[in-house]
């Protein structure tokens, strides 16, 4: 995979199905006192999730999502909950549904900090760093009109009243993405962290963890010890994870690491709140896959062949877990990511 070009649709922008498209971007949820997470609704052009921390003197927000008009929607939400101003958003990592909507923030509190790992900020920075950062939002704008000329193509061929409706609703959203993307004015973090630090947020103690490398390199964990919440980013998720910018094998140690901090519910990067017991499923998912993989290789098998024999193999175990929801589905992601997992272990480990 690495010697192509970043695709956009790899990451998180699969199609989801129209009737799961909501008028409400997120649906604001309290996890524990003042900590709310900011749950998603399923989109074409995706959103990740965020969570909000609020404490005495003004509110905190992980994570911004894919663009200016979603991360306005979320403020709006929580200015119903606090009025007292934002004073730092932090990005787990840099994958473009998780960052782009960072200017409406430092528009609106122009003393906001913006926080990250020191790692996150270069692939911000770096072109070719994965799909993120300030040069993939060119990659964006211009992938986009093909995709929006295919929508249409698919749009007139589309014999069902359904599926008509479903592809009107995916080229609304992505015309509306493409004049957003186009506009996009990045604002990077102003604050990076090498290391796992403590932060004393007026009357709120909030840790940064950097456990290691995983859906990329400069994951950061946001763990709140009193209310034992943790906020995960793409690391955990409620679907299948996407590998393309990360590291299969050190994943799973950096899981092994998690497991070890005392918290009852993580807030993830895509999918409903969950409890400590979704990392056991996950993590064994990632140690499954790359497994069967691995002993597919050493018997000989092609990676065409893999993407057959492997995802049958796993299928029974983890199909119905990893297709909760319109997006990130397993028959939809299983292939290409047996073809991940294939060149990023076996072929160059
Ligand atoms: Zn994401
Ligand atoms: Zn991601």
């Amino acid at each position: 995979m690495s010697e192509q070009p970043p695709r956009l649709d790899l990451c998180c922008s699969l199609p989801a199905d129209a009737q799961a498209v909501h008028a409400d971007l997120f649906d604001l949820q309290l996890v524990a006192d003042g900590v709310y997470a900011a749950i998603a609704a399923p989109q074409y052009k995706l959103n990740s999730n965020a969570a909000v921390i609020l404490t005495n003197d003004g509110a905190i927000v992980v994570d911004s999502h894919s663009k200016p008009s979603a991360a306005q929607a979320l403020f709006q939400l929580i200015q119903g909950v606090t009025k007292q101003p934002i004073r730092k958003l932090i990005n787990t990592h840099f994958h473009w549904d998780h960052w782009q909507g960072n200017e409406v923030y430092a528009k609106a509190f122009p003393d906001l900090a913006i926080i990250a790992s020191e790692r996150t900020q270069h692939n911000l920075t770096t072109p070719g760093a994965g799909v993120g950062g300030v040069a993939f939002i060119a990659q964006q704008v211009e992938a986009l009109p093909a995709e929006i000329a295919q929508l249409k193509n698919d749009l007139l061929r589309a014999s069902s009243r359904g599926e008509k409706a479903r592809l009107e609703t995916h080229l609304e959203q992505a015309e509306a993405f493409l004049e957003e993307v186009q506009r996009l004015n990045p604002v990077l973090p102003t604050q990076t962290v090498t290391r796992s630090m403590t932060m004393q947020e007026a009357g709120r103690e909030i840790q940064l963890l950097l456990l290691g490398r995983a859906h990329t390199d400069g994951d950061l964990f946001i763990y709140l010890p009193k209310e034992k919440v943790m906020v995960t980013g793409d690391a955990v998720v409620d679907w299948m994870p996407f590998l393309g910018d990360g590291y299969p094998e050190e994943w799973i140690e950096t899981l092994n690491a998690l497991e070890q901090v005392d918290f009852t519910h993580m807030i993830l990067g895509h999918g409903e709140v969950a409890p400590k017991s979704h990392l056991t499923f996950f993590r064994n998912y990632l140690t499954d896959l790359i497994a069967s993989v691995k002993q597919a290789a050493a018997e000989g098998a092609t990676v065409t062949e893999m993407q057959t024999t492997v995802a049958e193999q796993l299928a029974p175990k983890y199909e119905q877990g990893m297709s909760k929801y319109p997006l990130g589905q397993y028959r939809d992601r299983i292939g290409p990511t047996i073809e991940i997992v294939y060149h990023k272990v076996v072929q160059t480990p």
